[in-house]
């Protein structure tokens, strides 16, 4: 049994906790929390041990009845391996005291790549990082994970000549109410490519892609445009098979009229999944059209919790000898992953590692 330490217990931290709570070889270390909020309250119910990164602030979670089990410390010393979930540059902080206690640790997105040993996709390259030495690895980034997801299972097919990706990105979660109020359409990044092409190339160093961001006032998922050019020439039919095939990848069927992410959103809270949580890439089956060797489809990306599963597998390739497709198969069937599921073979990973930064 893997004890699982989760540092920064927000948006991402809070999901990857429950999901590591209900795999059958992992359990929650505990978390930490820098101040006593309703998400602490929660944990606690939950069972998690919570811990206090501040000293300071241990009299604070007193108060509100919050039992404190310790200092960030206490909780590496607990742990096998911490999933760093705090904001964007604080894990390259943490990463010391990860070190100091020689624990292995993941970090999210929004670190850097450069300030880890490598970064990590189930689907691109989670055997390539189980076989390295690689002690510090970053799951990369919501955008990232989604495009990913997508070309490694299409490059290997039909060869990915260049891709192409427009990112229309949420303006911010349904919780970072700071964001807002906006009401604006902006090229973000507005120089051209955005980094998120070169951040694929992280985990996916032989795809030629270029992508362009822009940031609009939703907040509830991502929409990506994708256009592949083949190195072979194919069809709509076997394009759709080859994603349907695909783990975490739902061709959402024309007939369901899922008109977009608001759509998705009702799906995933109807079929009772925990927040609403869509950890698929959702591509629509009507979009995806192909012209030679000229692929397009749309794909929505639910930024708060695709990266979930990647982080429970990425545990996995880190510290376990279970390799790519048990674990992905594992994780999926804990969480409950399986819009779209079928008999139909599933594929995993293969692929080497690199570097480099992204945010969302
Ligand atoms: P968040 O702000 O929702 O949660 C971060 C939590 O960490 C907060 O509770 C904060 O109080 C806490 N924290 C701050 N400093 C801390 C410290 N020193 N020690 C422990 N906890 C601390 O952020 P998030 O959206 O969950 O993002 C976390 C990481 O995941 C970032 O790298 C981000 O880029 C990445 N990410 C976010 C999304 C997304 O859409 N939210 C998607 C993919 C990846």
């Amino acid at each position: 049994m893997l004890h699982v330490g989760v540092t920064g217990y927000g948006t991402i931290g809070k999901r990857v906790a429950d999901a590591v709570a209900v795999q059958p070889d992992m359990t929650v270390a505990g978390v930490a929390k820098t101040t006593p909020n309703f998400e602490a309250e929660r944990a606690h119910e939950l069972g998690y041990p919570v811990h206090a990164v501040l000293g300071e602030r241990l009299p604070d979670f007193e108060d509100a009845g919050i039992p404190v089990a310790g200092d960030l410390d206490d909780l590496v010393a607990a742990s096998d391996v911490v999933v760093d979930c705090t904001p964007a540059g604080v894990g390259a902080q943490n990463r010391a005291v990860y070190e100091a206690h020689d624990t292995p640790a993941l970090y999210q997105g929004g670190e850097d790549a450069d300030d880890v040993d490598a970064s990590f996709n189930a689907r691109a390259n989670y055997e390539a990082i189980a076989e390295s030495d690689a002690e510090h690895v970053r799951v990369v980034s919501c955008n990232t994970t989604g495009l990913s997801r997508v070309l490694a299972p299409l490059d290997e097919a039909y060869g990915v000549e260049k891709a192409r990706a427009t990112l229309v990105r949420r303006g911010g979660d349904p919780g970072q109410t700071d964001r807002g109020p906006i009401n604006d359409i902006l090229p973000d990044p507005v120089t051209v490519p955005s980094h998120h092409g070169p951040d694929v190339n992280t985990v996916l160093p032989d795809v030629a892609i270029d992508t362009m961001g822009v940031t609009v006032p939703a907040t509830l998922m991502h929409l990506h445009t994708v256009n592949v050019t083949f190195e072979t020439e194919t069809d709509a039919e076997a394009v759709k098979e080859t994603l349907g095939n695909e783990a975490r990848v739902f061709v959402v069927p024309e007939y369901a009229r899922v008109e977009g992410p608001a759509h998705l959103k009702e799906y995933a809270q109807d079929a009772g999944r925990p927040r609403g949580d869509v950890w698929e890439n959702c591509v629509w089956e009507a979009s995806v059209s192909v012209e030679g060797r000229d692929c397009y489809f749309f794909q929505a990306i639910h930024q708060e919790s695709d990266v979930v599963p990647e982080n429970v597998d990425a545990i996995r390739a880190l510290c376990t000898d279970v390799d790519a497709a048990e674990s992905v198969a594992r994780t999926n069937a804990a969480i409950g992953l399986d819009f779209g599921d079928s008999e139909s073979e599933r594929t995993p990973a293969g692929g080497d590692g690199a570097r480099i930064s992204a945010d969302d």
